[in-house]
């Protein structure tokens, strides 16, 4: 095998994907484009219903992006001005975003150094600042499945029922991943909490061809502010009346799932499940098996009672290694990387005025500074996941020891 064999290798590799599922892509496609019926057609009903059975909630309500799934969700519970959601500091903007579009202030949260995910004591701590403060009333959490490892759902949900907030969890990265609790319960990640939201931009973990997003939850009354919300703000209680659909009843917005992507995602969905799921697991466990003994570098940790839908596979590097430089040389061997994420929540220009100061994000700091997100996708080779391997350990040695 020469250096040169992977040139091709991609982050996440779409073109493999669409060539192992063409034939029912295309088909699916094209059965859209000669109905016409391009918005809310019968494909998209059918994934709702489809995705809401598999996640084991009562509703599935898609919309335009994994973005307007979070504001449509806090605006259904009434969040806004006065209010504070506690948002980790470790992960994509639009976990911060979203509460802060609508009048909210994001509390950013530091994340724990094993897990990337909300740390639970320093969500409680900023709980009570907040509360003690006074200014702004603590009214919910997202709690971010980030990477693919579902968040710490025990804990967190207890701190939420002990302090009355509302429990979002934010499973863009999640989907298809489960949590298992204590007394032995399997939770499909975006059925953990009061509400979940999820992404189906194309590099998500089950992507559609363009921008994609729903909404879960068990709550009827919820479930319907939430689909009247992306409709404009449409009277759904009363959606048998003929009128129903020119009858605005609140400030929605336009958030709809194409029918088109709805198609691509049913077409896409039983091999997620049955093939997908697996073999991004089987990359997981190939990449930890053969990283875990390189000295001070970090692999991501998913304990026994939890299975990761492996959006991304992020390593925290050796502290003293400079990381443009391994990059650089994995790139060199045609390898891919990636920086999720490259600065803190709190420390976007964007959050001042509208953050709060509170706690410090110290290990929020350091992963910004030192975590590699490797090549992951369920269309790797044996031979690329080696690759990968020997090439990270051979520029980590370079960059270390030399
Ligand atoms: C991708 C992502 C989103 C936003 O999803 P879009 O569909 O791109 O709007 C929100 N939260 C997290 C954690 C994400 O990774």
């Amino acid at each position: 095998m020469t250096e040169h064999t992977y040139r091709k290798m991609e982050f996440r590799d779409l073109k493999r994907q669409y060539q192992r599922l063409k034939p029912q892509i295309d088909r699916s496609l094209s059965e859209v484009i000669s109905s016409t019926h391009f918005i809310a057609g019968e494909k998209v009903q059918e994934l709702e219903k489809l995705l809401a059975a598999y996640v084991g909630v009562k509703h599935c309500i898609t919309c335009a992006n994994g973005t307007d799934a979070i504001s449509i969700a806090l605006l259904a519970y009434g969040i806004g001005e006065g209010d504070a959601v506690f948002v980790p500091d470790f992960t994509f903007f639009s976990s911060g975003e979203c509460p802060a579009s609508i009048g909210a202030v994001p509390v950013f949260v530091d994340v724990c150094e094993n897990t990337y995910n909300l740390n639970p004591a320093a969500l409680e701590d900023a709980i009570n600042t907040v509360a003690d403060e006074g200014r702004l009333r603590p009214k919910a959490v997202i709690a971010v499945d980030l990477f693919g490892r579902p968040f710490d759902y025990e804990t967190i949900q207890t701190i939420c029922n002990k302090y009355h907030l509302i429990l979002l969890e934010d499973a863009a990265q999640g989907f298809g991943g489960y949590y298992t609790t204590a007394i032995g319960e399997k939770r499909m990640a975006c059925s953990l909490g009061d509400i979940a939201t999820t992404s189906f931009f194309p590099a998500k973990p089950l992507g559609c061809y363009g921008d994609g997003g729903a909404i879960f939850t068990d709550d009827d009354h919820i479930a319907s502010l939430c689909r009247s919300i992306a409709v404009h703000g449409k009277d759904m209680e009363n959606a048998n009346n003929p009128y129903a659909k020119y009858n605005n009843i609140r400030i929605g917005m336009n958030s709809r799932l194409d029918t088109i992507q709805a198609a691509v995602l049913l077409a896409k969905f039983s091999v997620f499940c049955d093939e997908e799921l697996t073999t991004v697991n089987r990359v997981a466990t190939f990449y930890s098996d053969n990283l875990m003994d390189v000295p001070n570098l970090t692999v991501p940790i998913i304990e026994e009672n939890r299975y990761s839908s492996w959006a991304q596979y992020t390593v925290i590097l050796p502290f003293d290694c400079d990381r443009g430089k391994i990059q650089k040389s994995l790139s060199e061997y045609g390898i891919p990387t990636n920086i999720y994420y490259v600065k803190p929540l709190h420390r976007q220009r964007a959050f001042i005025g509208s953050r709060s100061e509170y706690a410090e994000c110290k290990i929020t700091e350091m992963l910004c500074k030192r975590v590699l997100c490797l090549p992951m996708h369920p269309y790797l080779s044996d031979g690329e996941m080696e690759f990968v391997v020997t090439m990270l350990k051979k520029a980590l040695g370079r960059e270390m020891f030399v």
